[in-house]
């Protein structure tokens, strides 16, 4: 099988990638194995949130000269501001491309309500989640706040407790409907996405708002479980409609129904400009003539080799498979390229759980244009991308999204620049 552009991995990173090559005419392949960490996306795609040295971030493009000081094998720290804007406006239209409904600029930060009531800083909110331009306070003064009975991966009084502390008044009700007590015969499928798709159906969300109407008082606005709907995109607008006043939601714990409909809507996107997506195959072996891949073989195509111009390696971080770690070492399992990894394995970790973790700063090392490296040599047409790249925290540093968009426009470019 012969494709330009041959992409490991199927998630945020590989997706982007493959929707800006395919849109400029490229013939694109995904190979995607499994799960990503959209699954467990919280509602919100972070660009940088905090510094290093901790310091909270309000404007990341105003940011960066400081992060690429203190941090310089920061994927970012090979951007300059002018493009780190280009690549981020370049990401968010993409996204709205896909029919994915965001908000958010990166130019300056907002806050996004999280399930314990916390705010955190972050880049592009997707549409109908609470969010606010101060941590300090909420749109609303007052809201009402529902959950399903028996859901236990939503914890409505910490919500009520924080908003109460930023000055809103929150009244928590839960609500029954008889598809949930349906679900609730047995507890392990009270999961977000199984609610969700109850309210697939009309008359089961015609139901909710009736529930709804019958017990809120002067409230200025409704906040559910981010539970509503998997396939229906208009159903906070029906709710806001039926109950004449604003309705938003609030994360759950994963898997993420936001996330879901994310990875669907890009996946939907990439095939529509003519993408192949190969969902549920692993990439496992290859062949490399000198300092170039030739091609690629997985675990569901055998013996038949794909073969491409160029590859990139969106396989993410330990958690998707992209790194693997054992006692002594940290290694990329598919093509064994250059990992940066610190030698002395005391370092990789800090007993203290709330300190950023050496691990989470491991990954793929690569030369200024992304290219893989195997004993210090570049592979002239191997990219690496995403969560896959070493040198920051996305989770001390809120910019695994960023990182992940913002690196698969550029190797996508890089791959352009070559035809
Ligand atoms: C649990 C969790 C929650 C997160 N939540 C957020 C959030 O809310 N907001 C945010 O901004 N960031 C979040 N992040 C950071 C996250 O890393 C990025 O946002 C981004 O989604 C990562 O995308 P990626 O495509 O680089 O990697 P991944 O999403 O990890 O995707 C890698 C894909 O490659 C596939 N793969 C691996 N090896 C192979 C192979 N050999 N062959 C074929 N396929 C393969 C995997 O199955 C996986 O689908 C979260 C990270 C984690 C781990």
């Amino acid at each position: 099988m012969r494709f330009d552009t041959v992409i490991i991995g199927g998630g945020l990173a590989g997706l982007i990638c493959g929707i800006h090559l395919s849109k400029r005419g490229q013939r694109c392949a995904i190979i995607s194995s499994g799960q990503s960490a959209l699954h467990f996306s919280s509602g919100s795609l972070d660009l940088l949130g905090t510094l290093p040295n901790s310091e909270e971030v309000e404007s990341p493009v105003q940011a960066l000269t400081a992060l690429a000081e203190q941090a310089p094998n920061h994927p970012y720290a090979r951007f300059d501001a002018e493009r780190f804007v280009t690549l981020a406006n370049k990401g968010a239209e993409l996204l709205r491309e896909a029919g994915i409904d965001v908000i958010g600029s990166a130019e300056k930060n907002h806050y996004r309500l999280t399930p314990t009531g916390a705010m955190k800083p972050t880049w592009l909110t997707f549409g109908g989640y609470v969010h606010s331009a101060s941590p300090e306070e909420l749109e609303w003064k007052s809201v009402a706040l529902f959950n399903a009975e028996g859901f236990l991966d939503f914890y409505p009084q910490f919500l009520a407790d924080e908003m109460r502390r930023k000055g809103t008044k929150c009244n928590v009700h839960t609500f029954n409907l008889p598809e949930l007590e349906i679900l609730r015969q047995n507890p392990t499928e009270m999961r977000s996405a199984n609610i969700a798709r109850i309210f697939d159906n009309e008359a089961t969300l015609n139901e909710l708002a009736n529930q709804i109407a019958s017990r809120i008082g002067d409230e200025q606005a409704v906040l559910l479980p981010a539970f509503m709907g998997i396939n229906s995109q208009g159903n906070l607008k029906y709710l806001m409609h039926k109950l004449n006043r604003p309705v938003a939601v609030v994360a759950t714990l994963p898997p993420s129904v936001p996330g879901l409909q994310v990875q669907t809507l890009l996946r939907r996107y990439f095939q529509e400009l003519g993408g192949t997506y190969m969902l549920g195959d692993t990439a496992q072996g290859y062949q490399a003539t000198q300092d170039k891949i030739s091609a690629l073989y997985t675990r569901n195509h055998g013996d038949i080799a794909l073969k491409a111009d160029n590859y990139v390696l969106a396989t993410g971080s330990f958690f998707s498979g992209g790194l693997v770690a054992t006692n002594t070492e940290v290694y990329e399992p598919l093509f064994k390229v250059d990992v940066c990894y610190d030698s002395e394995r005391e370092k990789w970790y800090d007993r203290d759980l709330f300190q950023a973790q050496g691990y989470e700063e491991f990954g793929i090392a690569t030369t200024p244009t992304f290219n893989a490296q195997r004993a210090g040599q570049p592979i002239e047409n191997l990219y690496a991308v995403g969560a896959a790249l070493a040198g920051f925290n996305a989770v001390k540093q809120g910019c695994g999204a960023g990182v992940s968009i913002l690196t698969a426009i550029e190797v996508a470019e890089q791959i352009l620049s070559k035809m």
